[in-house]
């Protein structure tokens, strides 16, 4: 017992979780925890809705101007009070040398809520920046999926940040995939977390699969790709029956799906 941890020790990972920079040990604490704790899945939804909410803060900052000699307090900031409330302050160039910093060194510690989220303004700030900057296959940690939108036969779906569309299973339920072996390998699932791009409404959590991995939801709805799909913007899936029940593409901004 105490595997899967107290409500309090994860909560103080899931910043970490979320950026990637958790340690594996803890990151399968975590996952085995939000399995059985529907409390920290929606603590964990609610963080992941961070990044869009702060995404004006930021550019509002960028606005007021960055001051051009660099603060050479925050290369230690991580050991420090962090300074929350001016946070929207900081440059982006600060930001991302702090995240890196903090990745390199992913020493086992226990971060306060407070840092977890301060991570998340930088997430905020410079996440989509350092994924473009990073060359593909470099060996950095996994960032979050970004969800978007696309309209795809007449109707806007949710996508992945390729513009694939993004697929609910009829048999899940919020808490379990039924989609598992070879019909995970047609509809592979999309890796938690996720975080809502730009228009994206709804509520984002996570599941733990059978094997330990996470799954990002949408709406409680587990969400895969279809490799039926071969580019961006098809939706080959939708109305399928495959794997013992009915794919439906995600439909947003009208209403749910049916089912
Ligand atoms: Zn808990």
């Amino acid at each position: 017992m105490g595997s899967s941890g107290t409500c309090a020790g994860v909560r103080s990972q899931l910043g970490v979780y979320l950026t990637g920079s958790i340690l594996p040990a803890d990151r399968a604490v975590v996952v085995r925890h939000l399995a059985s704790c529907a409390i920290c899945r929606a603590e964990l939804s609610d963080l992941s809705a961070l990044p869009g909410l702060l995404r004006r803060p930021a550019s509002q900052a960028a606005a007021e101007g960055p001051g051009q000699d660099p603060p050479s307090g925050y290369g230690a900031a991580a050991g420090s009070r962090p300074a929350a409330s001016s946070g929207p302050a900081l440059g982006e160039v600060q930001l991302s040398r702090l995240l890196r910093s903090i990745q390199r060194r992913r020493r086992r510690r226990r971060w306060l809520l407070a840092v977890a989220a301060f991570m998340l303004v930088v997430v905020a700030g410079t996440g989509w920046a350092l994924r473009l900057a990073q060359p593909p296959g470099s060996g950095t940690e996994t960032m979050a999926n970004v969800l978007e939108t696309d309209r795809v036969g007449g109707l806007t779906v949710l996508t992945d940040a390729e513009g694939y569309t993004l697929y609910w299973f009829g048999p899940d339920n919020p808490t379990m995939s039924a989609c598992e072996a070879s019909c995970a390998r047609a509809w592979p699932p999309m890796a938690a977390p996720a975080v809502k791009g730009a228009g994206v409404t709804g509520t984002i959590g996570a599941i733990a699969r059978s094997d330990g991995s996470l799954q990002a939801t949408y709406n409680g709805h587990p969400l895969y790709t279809a490799i039926a799909d071969i580019e961006p913007g098809q939706a080959k899936g939708n109305g399928v029956w495959d794997g013992g029940g009915q794919w439906h593409e995600v439909v947003v901004g009208g209403g749910r799906g049916t089912g």
